[in-house]
């Protein structure tokens, strides 16, 4: 099989419960569709038997390119992985492998990608999940529309079929911390949005904390916004603008009406606030810092320990066995 069409990527941490149905209709898709397709799983440092169950599938069947981290990087370093081992010709195929994104749905993108679109991305009609994490989304996502220099769509994840050179952009890109729906937009090109209704998890607990969607989230804000840096700005002159009618109103209560100015407790009050204000102002800067700090490092996003494609071993044992004997295998 020379290089396939399409490639399949999921990130799988921890996801022991769910891989044997992710398998079952990987194989289901792959076996009924004209496409040639290879899947790219992404083992980001498991601490179950994910790692191992990947393996076994990657011996057995030449389809599966199985990549395996040192650690947990987080999903989108996972994916960040996955997208550059991938070797699709005509596009990638991005999905999570809880299966909350349906692999069916891949003829329905390929068709928007034959249209001429270089991104087809999901857009979550229904989410089936709690109430405090749809509304958290749903704010996050109209708040990052708001502030950001890109269109980022509403309610659109990771789940895209991008085009090959849409990929060759992203691999390109050397963002330490990444938010790849955002980079995704930023690339350009004709993108459309699907609309799809989001399946709750085939099996097992999610696997992103509080924590990492938290860091999701500033990475979003803090990589594709100058809102809150300006909006520090807007708030040091809107104090600075209060402090001076507020000082003019005190010269006139005391040379006017003869009032002597009080108010301890006031003073304390804006002494309290606006040093958190200060602070939180600091902090915003930080964040931007942060980013500047981690990225000058220059480090490799991530570190593979191991790599199982049986399909380039095969090749690879090809390359090696003289004509004569190819013949007789
Ligand atoms: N994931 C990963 N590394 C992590 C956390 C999650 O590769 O550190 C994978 C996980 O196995 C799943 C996908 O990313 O395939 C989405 O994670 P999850 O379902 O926990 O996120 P949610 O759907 O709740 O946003
Ligand atoms: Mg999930």
């Amino acid at each position: 099989m020379s290089a396939p069409q399409i490639s399949i990527v999921a990130p799988l941490y921890n996801e022991r419960e769910t891989f044997p149905l992710l398998v079952a209709r990987l194989n289901a898709l792959m076996d009924t569709s004209p496409l040639s397709i290879e899947v790219v799983l992404i083992d980001d440092g498991s601490r179950d038997n994910t790692a191992q169950l990947m393996q076994q599938v990657a011996l057995t069947d030449a389809r599966y390119h199985c990549i395996f981290l040192s650690r947990n990087y987080g999903h989108q370093i996972a994916l960040t992985a996955g997208m550059a081992t991938a070797r699709g010709t005509e596009a990638l195929f991005v999905i999570d492998g809880d299966l909350q994104d349906p692999p069916e749905l891949l003829p329905q993108f390929y068709e928007k990608y034959k249209q001429g679109y270089d991104v087809v991305y999901a857009v979550r009609k229904k989410r089936k999940e709690g109430f405090l994490k749809k509304t958290a989304y749903f704010l996050f996502y109209r708040f990052m529309k708001s502030i950001s220099y890109v269109d980022i769509p509403l309610d659109s994840g990771d789940f895209s079929l991008i085009s090959r050179r849409v990929a060759d952009v992203l691999n390109k890109m050397p963002e330490e911390s990444r938010f790849i729906r955002g980079m995704r937009t930023w690339i350009g090109f004709k993108q459309v949005g699907v609309e799809y209704e989001r399946d709750a998890r085939a099996a097992g607990e999610a696997k992103y904390t509080f924590k990492m969607l938290r860091k999701l989230a500033y990475n979003g804000i803090f990589n594709f916004s100058e809102f809150p840096i300006k909006f520090v700005t807007q708030l040091g002159v809107a104090s600075i603008g209060i402090a001076v009618i507020y000082f003019i109103q005190t010269l006139i209560k005391k040379y006017v009406f003869n009032d002597v100015p009080e108010g301890f407790t006031a003073m304390i009050f804006l002494l309290i606030l606006f040093s958190g204000v200060q602070l939180i102002a600091l902090g915003l800067i930080g964040e931007y810092v942060l980013r500047i700090f981690f990225q000058t490092k220059g480090r490799p996003l991530y570190v593979v320990r191991e790599v199982i494609c049986e399909q380039e071993r095969q090749l690879d044992r090809n390359f090696l066995i003289p004509d004569e004997q190819k013949n007789a295998v």
